[in-house]
């Protein structure tokens, strides 16, 4: 979906419900406005209930400053228009109070993005700007001098964040990855220090090799169709547990012995449709489609492994808090998360941009699930059902661990028990 087609007020509205809905801003604050092609502002009204805005809600200002709409303006209307004037390449800004973000605003830190290599690329650089009363004129000086640096994202002391960007879908992404990169710190903090990723390693991430050869599919078979939607659902699913983020995760699911469908690089997870799906045929991709730059070793996993018939990465905070810290997921909380999750190993930094040739070898039947290290949880499975649950109890066996820490410590299930476990589950 081209979400730079939707009339501003859509876009303004729909983005919005994005944020509430996600729990990243609460009925009273934030706001988010846009400037058309004819140097209009279109910004969300003051006052006026986040979680429920209409089209019709949202104001729109004139260049001369003539207002337009049934509401006041944002009452952070001078700051919005301070950071156009400064920042003629902005189009649309993001602002709200978003828990884990604001908790890094009052202990006045900024986050660390390079903790994921994508991170890092959609967030850009972050600053940080004093504290200045909310919708004074000398809070829009602020901000606007500390974008006009050169920053795309700026966190705000003691109040919360403004993103910047050409797109409010782009603001929106950047807005919302910062925040999950704060929810992941923070978690993190309890498990073990953090490893940053250096540039080069970041570099590194963008090397995956040639492009695959493009091929036309002839048809497409009704098992291929179903596929389709599945993955599409399951990405929706994941997306709205949070289990992703809107610029990354992948899913993929095999069609037969020679073939696979996968996600494609660059559509916001929210918007995937069954059209945006890549078919990869005897290693050529679908004409026309970019398939997910992991593409590689998802081809080598389903070379090797006939029995794998589904592959997921995903970055869900709580597991990501083990993978940027290093630091072994212990799957022996609950006999769930031994069972489906088995032993989950730890893989180096960078063995998922080759061929894939050595991730693939570390997958078995007893190690379903590994943990890349400052990237992602790999997770496969016969079907996409059983590599999503085990995306789940992944993250929820994580979270338990995580949520140990101010109660007590973890006691692991013991040896005997878990060979009872092993012998009675056939594992
Ligand atoms: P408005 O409702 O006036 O946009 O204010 C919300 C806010 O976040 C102030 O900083
Ligand atoms: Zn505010």
């Amino acid at each position: 979906m081209r979400f730079d087609l939707l009339p501003p007020r859509e876009q303004i509205v729909t983005i919005m419900q994005r944020i509430y809905g996600y729990s990243m801003t609460t009925t009273s604050g934030g706001n988010l406005s846009m400037l058309d092609a004819e140097g209009d502002m279109y910004i969300t009204p003051a006052g006026i209930d986040k979680g429920s805005l209409t089209p019709s809600d949202i104001i729109r200002v004139r260049p001369d400053g003539t207002i337009i709409g049934p509401h006041k303006p944002s009452s952070e209307y001078p700051f919005h228009r301070a950071i156009y004037a400064r920042r003629p390449d902005f189009r649309a800004i993001v602002h709200a109070h978003p828990p884990a973000l604001v908790s890094f605003s009052i202990v006045r830190k900024i986050p660390n993005t390079k903790i994921i290599p994508q991170a890092h690329y959609v967030c850009g650089s972050v600053g940080y700007a004093p504290y200045a009363l909310p919708g004074s004129q000398e809070l829009g000086d602020v901000i606007a001098a500390t974008f006009a640096e050169g920053v795309d994202v700026v966190l705000l002391e003691n109040h919360g964040i403004v993103a910047g960007a050409e797109g409010l879908l782009g603001a929106f992404q950047r807005f919302e990855t910062l925040d999950f990169c704060a929810r992941t710190l923070i978690r993190a903090r309890t498990v073990g220090e953090v490893r940053s990723l250096t540039d080069e390693d970041i570099a590194l991430s963008r090397e995956r090799g040639e492009k695959l050869p493009k091929f036309t599919p002839k048809s497409h078979t009704t098992a291929e169709l179903t596929l389709r939607r599945k993955i599409v659902d399951i990405v929706h699913r994941a997306y709205d547990q949070r289990l992703m983020t809107s610029t990354e995760g992948t899913v993929s699911a095999r069609v037969d012995a020679d073939s696979f469908l996968i996600t494609p690089f660059g559509v916001d997870r929210k918007y995937l449709d069954i059209d945006d799906i890549v078919l990869v045929s005897r290693g050529r991709r679908e004409r026309r489609k970019e398939p997910s730059r992991a593409v590689r070793f998802h081809l080598s996993i389903y070379r090797d492994h006939p029995e794998i018939g589904a592959v997921i990465t995903a970055q869900c905070p709580s597991a990501t808090a083990y993978s940027i810290t290093g630091r072994k997921l212990d799957t022996r909380t609950i006999p769930e998360s031994y069972i489906v999750l088995r032993d989950i190993p730890l893989i180096p930094y960078g063995e998922q941009f080759g061929d894939g040739a050595a991730l693939s070898a570390r997958l078995s039947e007893r190690v379903p699930v590994v943990l890349l290290q400052n990237d992602a949880v790999l997770t496969t499975g016969r079907d996409l059902a059983q590599a999503f649950d085990r995306l789940e109890v992944a993250e929820f066996s994580a979270t338990a661990l995580i949520d140990t820490s101010p109660i007590g410590e973890m006691v692991p299930i013991g040896d005997d028990a878990l060979a009872t476990i092993e012998e009675k589950f056939g594992l």
